[in-house]
């Protein structure tokens, strides 16, 4: 009996998830891998967190929200808009989910009609495409390699808009190149969104906080507040607080919007769990040490990384402005041979000769819709990280 529909069979799984299963298959095996596949913080989520979800539980407050969430985090999550992002919303205007994942479901659930075209600038994290395409849109891929800086240009931006157009998805800080949009550069691409009334805006901003470089965050709606009604500004607590495993995210968008999320949400999970609410809040309202300490180890390492795989002859490195992934080119070696025979023909068949001759987990570029690259994640120690640049070093020395 055959049990996935033609809508299930139009996608595929994650990609990272897949690279990071068989890193702990290796592992079960005693084989000792530097796993550099997954996105998710390595530290412990904060003690006063916890401890509100503690709390939450004994007082009982372990039954449904409102699908569009407890007041109390509704209320954090404006505050937090207008603190840090000089964003004014009303509490009508927010959306909550189980991770922001499942915001961008919602949200192409509850908008696209088939045949919608939304354009995303490649590399993109992995999920998008195939959410995009789940709901029966079709994603205009536009590729902006390491020579372009990662990012879409006003001019192709435009160029890739059609009548069909009904979202422009995009990230900064990205997973997987760590580029970040400058004020400017939002306001140009802001520019010539405008000239487009029918297309709306989804900005991921998961990585907001995660800055290494120079370059400042700064939010699309901030940058083009004459944008702020069509645009969906998304975020979560998984990346900045360590909270992948609570699954809470949340966004802020045009009434009209998030009523359409929220109304999808109430039939779906009804709600995210209301301990991970309470959680969540805390995080947004409590002290925010724990992120600025999280950053300057997220920096130290973007550094040694950045320093460490640059030496290796071969990879051209873009140093990360932001998030904590490192994403070097690899043309150099796509078309060698290894010592065991096998020919490395891409980035995928790179990513499988370091996994099982370097032991180190990596995710290939032809995951995030550009080839040849490799994205190697460092939200690990540095000892790890240290291990890995010399793993990679020998492992492509072999090469021929
Ligand atoms: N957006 C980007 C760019 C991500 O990298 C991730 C997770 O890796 C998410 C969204 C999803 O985050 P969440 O844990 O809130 O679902």
């Amino acid at each position: 009996m055959t049990f996935e529909s033609s809508r299930a069979a139009t996608i595929k799984s994650s990609p990272s998830m897949a690279v990071s299963l068989a890193a702990k298959a290796m592992r079960a095996r005693g084989e000792h891998v530097v796993d550099l596949s997954l996105g998710e913080p390595d530290f412990d989520t904060p003690a006063h967190v916890v401890e509100a979800a503690v709390d939450a539980m004994k007082r009982g407050f372990t039954r449904y929200t409102a699908p569009d969430g407890l007041p109390e985090l509704r209320e954090a999550i404006v505050a937090k808009f207008k603190r840090e992002n000089g964003l004014d919303y009303a509490m009508d205007e927010i959306s909550i989910g189980n991770g922001a994942k499942q915001i961008l479901f919602n949200a192409f659930l509850g908008t696209l009609e088939p045949g919608d075209e939304v354009i995303v600038p490649a590399p993109y994290w992995v999920s998008y495409t195939d959410i995009v395409i789940l709901h029966g849109g079709t994603p205009k891929i536009v590729a902006c390699g390491v020579e372009d800086a990662f990012k879409i240009t006003p001019e192709r931006l435009e160029a890739a808009i059609t009548p069909k157009t009904r979202w422009f998805l995009f990230n900064s800080p990205s997973n997987p190149t760590g580029a970040i949009y400058t004020a400017d550069e939002l306001k140009a691409l802001g520019e010539v969104l405008a000239r487009h009334p029918h297309v709306a805006i989804m900005s991921d901003e998961i990585y907001e906080h995660i800055v290494c470089g120079d370059v400042p965050f700064t939010s699309f709606a901030n940058a083009c507040p004459e944008l702020k009604d069509r645009t969906l500004s998304i975020n979560g607590v998984s990346k900045a607080y360590a909270m992948t495993g609570w699954r809470l995210g949340y966004a802020a968008g045009p009434k009209g919007l998030t009523k359409v999320l929220n109304k999808l949400q109430s039939q779906s999970t009804t709600c995210p769990s209301s301990i991970t609410q309470a959680a969540a809040a805390a995080a947004l309202n409590g002290p925010q040490d724990f992120v600025a300490k999280a950053v300057a180890e997220y920096k130290a390492r973007g550094e040694l990384v950045t320093q460490g795989f640059s030496a290796i002859p071969g990879l051209e490195v873009r140093a990360p402005e932001g998030a904590f992934y490192l994403f070097p080119k690899c043309a150099a070696y796509i078309g060698k041979t290894a010592p065991d025979g096998r020919k490395i023909e891409n980035d995928t068949a790179l990513a499988s000769y370091l996994l099982t001759e370097g032991k180190i987990a990596t995710v290939p570029g032809a995951a995030f819709g550009v080839e040849p690259y490799i994205r190697l994640s460092f939200a690990t120690s540095r000892e790890n990280l240290a291990m890995a640049i010399e793993r990679t070093a020998d492992a492509l020395a072999k090469l021929r």
